[in-house]
């Protein structure tokens, strides 16, 4: 599941860049459309084009060639460029729907396009629709004749749906030239609501948590039922776009804005369903839920409770599929653990209900790579009932940075602590926090104050340098806001705006190697050239005597990290903390040779090339597993992402 450190010190050299690439005429022609990056894909010779855009894409628009093709994946022909400017390129990246090229005369659109501004062609006659919309694109709905058809290139017969209500929720048509065309036409013609580019409402709509990876989407889809969502599917299939959903759009990697230009970003956000089922205790939850809403959800509707992460603005979607840690998790396990099924929309546009008995190599797959196997639209969790009080405890240390020997062996005290039966079962969790100077411990005890004041504070805090200690008995609610760092776990369905502008990366640590006290001290003089650097690391418990989250294996789901005692998490703030944190990362790693660290996947880490990211997340068992059902579910890779399963 993970590889040894030799091999990943030679990776993580490579992790900023791909690969150097093969001479280009041994490679492999691309198949899918794709070209460059890790697999190398030569557009030379492939049918969509033989230029490899900068975005990756092969094409023979101008839209590939404009701004100069990726020279070592396939090259421009002068036929194959159109004269138009590059303007557009970053969003008109895709394989698919080349713009065409103006025409002087009006010729029957073949491809949507129509009218003075886009093309010159007439709508009359085409299986678009026979009227050319304001914005240029041939249709027959109210889209597309409501404002008026451009006179002179088709007309809306009454049989078009002109004035019909339809379309209320349909954006109109209003794309300019873009490559994305068949896909806007298409969605149009099926009425799936989205947005595209130049709509007001875009930027609010892509803008991802983390603003150091603003990717554009060429579309942004906004389904308010699963049709809606295999309809889109679909289109992208025609039309050769890559597809990835957003749900809370906290990825780290903004791969649920594509993780680079030019996807259909299939928004989540009207997908808002929480039904707490009170006989069995399954709650019913839509795609687009954030963790926030779903705590409430349940405890208002039945006092229920189920394992997720802290943040309220992290979605459902990405957080359940690729583990989610909280203080719960070593009781309850990840949350994950919690989804007894799922309705998962496919790359051929089917809706299928995922389980342990239906469907389930999508079950399995879909907990640890849902982004390269489909759109869960509605997740079935097992909530159980919350407790009514929790045991919170804070200690806040003072000098644990003056001295290598204070922060060593403080952190193998700690760790000694975590490994002990004697002092910890299943019923705690706890994470520490630095960041060069502070050093806390914080966590929860599903017990009383009492039993944790006489079985574990002791011993944890036994030898260690004074700290400041808070323990106090909540309610499960205010427990959940306590942790959120927020004045209330609720959050806006619309219109979120929190963000920051990070680096991170993790380290998954073996629970039979544990850090050791080399590690520790090389981290903390690693630690100490920071600088200016903004950053903190947060190690998180996973392992030790009890927990819930190592008693499963990789049968259960496509998840590879069963066996880690610690799990470190390293955020920079800022494009300029990259070195530093990657930095992080080398100064543990080599300083324990033989010790296969991993890394976990809801920190996804945008500076691995596929292969790296595969070995790391996956390892080369669960990975070949994944490889081989996406060959037989998603041939054409229409879910996608630059380290998506089979990129
Ligand atoms: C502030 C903050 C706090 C965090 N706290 C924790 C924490 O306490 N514990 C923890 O474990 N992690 C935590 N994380 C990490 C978080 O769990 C991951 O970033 C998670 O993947 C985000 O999920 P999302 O739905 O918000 O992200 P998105 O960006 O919407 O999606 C992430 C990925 O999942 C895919 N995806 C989303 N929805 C679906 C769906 N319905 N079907 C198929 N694929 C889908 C997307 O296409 C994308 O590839 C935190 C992250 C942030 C930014």
């Amino acid at each position: 599941m993970k590889f040894l450190v030799s091999l990943t010190a030679g990776l993580l050299s490579v992790g900023l860049a791909y690969a150097s690439p093969a001479p280009l005429a041994k490679r492999a022609v691309s198949t899918d459309g794709s070209c460059g990056g890790s697999k190398g894909f030569t557009c030379q010779g492939s049918s969509f084009g033989n230029c490899c855009s900068q975005y990756g894409w092969c094409g023979s628009s101008t839209d590939h060639c404009g701004i100069g093709c990726n020279s070592a994946f396939g090259q421009c022909t002068s036929s194959s460029a159109t004269s138009k400017p590059a303007t557009t390129s970053k969003v008109l990246s895709t394989r698919a729907a080349s713009p065409p090229t103006p025409t002087p005369t009006k010729n029957v659109s073949n491809d949507g396009t129509c009218g003075g501004s886009n093309g010159g062609s007439t709508c009359s006659g085409t299986s678009f629709g026979n009227c050319c919309s304001a914005s240029g694109w041939c249709g027959s709905t109210a889209a597309y004749c409501g404002s008026g058809c451009q006179v002179g290139f088709g007309n809306c017969g009454s049989n078009t749906g002109a004035g019909s209500s339809s379309t209320s929720k349909t954006s109109p048509a209003t794309p300019s030239v873009t490559p994305s065309g068949s896909a806007l036409q298409c969605l149009n013609g099926k009425n799936v609501p989205y947005k595209m580019t130049s709509d007001s409402e875009y930027a609010g709509l892509v803008e991802p948590y983390n603003l150091r990876l603003p990717y554009k989407p060429a579309v942004v889809v906004l389904p308010i039922t699963n049709q809606h969502v295999q309809d889109a599917v679909v289109c992208a299939a025609q039309a050769g776009l890559k597809v990835q959903a957003k749900s809370g759009g906290h990825s780290y990697a903004s791969f649920s804005s594509g993780g680079r230009d030019g996807a259909m970003q299939i928004n989540l956000q009207s997908l808002q369903t929480i039904q707490l089922d009170q006989g069995s205790g399954v709650a019913t939850v839509g795609g687009g839920v954030r963790l926030g809403n779903l705590a409430d959800g349940i405890f208002t509707q039945g006092n229920a409770a189920v394992s997720h992460g802290t943040c309220p603005g992290v979605g459902i979607g990405g957080h359940y599929t690729h583990g989610g840690y909280g203080h719960t998790s070593r009781n309850w396990g990840l949350a994950m653990d919690q989804v007894v099924a799922a309705d998962v929309v496919l790359a051929n546009g089917t809706l299928t209900k995922a389980s342990s008995t239906q469907s389930p190599d999508i079950f399995w797959a879909i907990r640890g790579a849902a982004e390269s196997f489909g759109i869960v639209t509605t997740f079935y969790v097992q909530t159980r009932a919350a407790p009514s009080s929790i045991t919170y405890f804070e200690f806040t240390f003072s000098g644990i940075f003056n001295s290598k020997s204070v922060f060593t062996n403080t952190f193998l005290h700690i760790q000694d602590v975590a490994k002990n039966a004697s002092v910890v079962d299943n019923r705690i969790s706890f994470g520490i926090y630095l960041d060069g100077s502070g050093f806390s411990l914080s966590g929860a005890f599903f017990g009383t104050v009492d039993e944790f004041n006489s079985g574990v504070k002791p011993e944890l805090l036994r030898t260690l340098p004074s700290a400041e200690t808070t323990v106090q008995s909540m309610g499960w609610y205010d427990y959940l806001v306590k942790v959120s760092g927020e004045s209330t776990i609720k959050t806006p369905v619309t219109g979120y705006d929190l963000h920051e502008d990070f680096f991170a990366k993790s380290v998954t640590v073996p629970e039979s190697a544990g850090l050791t006290s080399k590690a520790l001290g090389d981290l903390f003089d690693y630690l100490k050239t920071a600088g200016s650097v903004q950053y903190y690391i947060i190690i998180n418990l996973y392992g030790g005597p009890g927990s819930a989250i190592n008693s499963k294996d990789t049968n259960f789901a496509a998840y590879v990290d069963r066996d880690s005692l610690w799990v470190l998490q390293n955020y920079g703030y800022g494009g300029d903390s990259i070195d530093f944190i990657n930095g992080i990362n080398s100064a543990i790693i080599n300083a324990q040779p033989q010790t296969s660290f991993g890394a976990y996947l809801n920190y996804v880490d945008p500076s691995y090339d596929a292969a790296t990211a595969h070995k790391l997340y996956y390892g080369d068992v669960v990975y070949s597993r994944l490889a081989a059902l996406k060959q037989q579910v998603d041939p054409q890779s229409v879910f996608w992402n630059p380290q998506a399963i089979g990129a």
